[in-house]
């Protein structure tokens, strides 16, 4: 199997067939994700902001971590910089203990293909291909992706497949966005505000969903939200405030996204 990063493993010997691709297979041991002081400093002309601050952050495999701050706390850099789409100023973002901030172009897109799937909060679909074919253009990237039609049933779309984007609702749409990333089968899952446009009952489908991608696919899950009701349905949650991390903690009794309020 192709392990060019380092981070496919062994795998734990009682984990079923493929599920040695997800992780380290090192459960509670190395972390999958890990920052060590990592920095990212936007210059605009004269003026420098400081996304981050030497952030620090451990995500295990297996793990659904919830980030939580308000606007311009550094909760997208944070998705961008573990999604090799951006690089840290400083500090090092190490992926199954690769050190993803030396990778070149190339590295840097096979990483960003076949080890991570980004839902966006405003789904980011193309209105010109149907829910099946968005899901088919992810699949046709990568060497070894999911069944479509699987992954659309997984989410609950498998009706409304052959529909368009503009012909769906906002939790539809969220839907193929997620069987988007899905399909290509990746370890880690970065969801950038995923309810941040859906209401109430709608959002908390969508994270039910998540939820669900991670626990029973032993998916790693980074969720961003400014929500703080989500935030119990975390392993761990990391509170950031103006780019640095307030606060940390461990959750051992995770709410089902079901149960959750705002
Ligand atoms: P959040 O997702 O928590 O709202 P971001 O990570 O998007 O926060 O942004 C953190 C800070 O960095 C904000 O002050 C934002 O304006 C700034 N920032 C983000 N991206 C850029 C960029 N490309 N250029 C300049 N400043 C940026
Ligand atoms: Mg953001």
């Amino acid at each position: 199997m192709d392990d060019a990063f380092g981070f496919c493993g062994a795998g734990a010997p009682d984990m079923p067939p493929g599920h040695e691709a997800l992780g380290d297979g090192a459960p509670g041991g190395e972390p999958l994700v890990r920052f060590e002081r990592v920095s990212k400093v936007y210059r605009m002309g004269e003026i420098e902001v400081h996304a981050l601050r030497e952030v620090d952050l451990d995500v295990h495999q297996g793990e659904l971590v919830v980030i939580l701050g308000p606007s311009g706390s550094g909760k997208t850099t944070v998705l961008n910089l573990v999604g090799g789409i951006d690089t840290p100023s400083s500090g090092r973002v190490l992926v199954g203990g690769t050190d993803i901030t030396k990778f070149g172009d190339a590295e840097l897109t096979a990483y960003r293909r076949d080890r991570i799937g980004f839902v966006f909060q405003f789904f980011n679909l193309i209105p010109t291909l149907t829910a099946r074919e968005n899901v088919e253009l992810a699949a046709e990237l990568v060497r070894s992706p999911r069944d479509t039609d699987e992954v659309l049933d997984a989410v609950g779309l498998g009706e409304r497949a052959a529909h368009f984007p503009g012909e769906l609702s906002g939790g539809e749409q969220q839907r193929v966005a997620i069987a988007r990333a899905l399909v290509k089968n990746p370890p880690i899952l970065l969801c950038d505000e995923p309810t941040g446009e859906l209401d109430h009952e709608t959002g908390r489908k969508i994270l039910q969903v998540i939820g669900e991608i991670n626990r029973s696919e032993g998916r790693t899950v980074l969720l961003v939200t400014h929500n703080s009701a989500i935030a119990s349905m975390a392993d761990q949650v990391i509170r950031l405030r103006s780019g640095a991390v307030d606060s940390r903690e461990e959750n051992p009794a995770p709410t089902d996204p079901q149960e959750l309020k705002w």
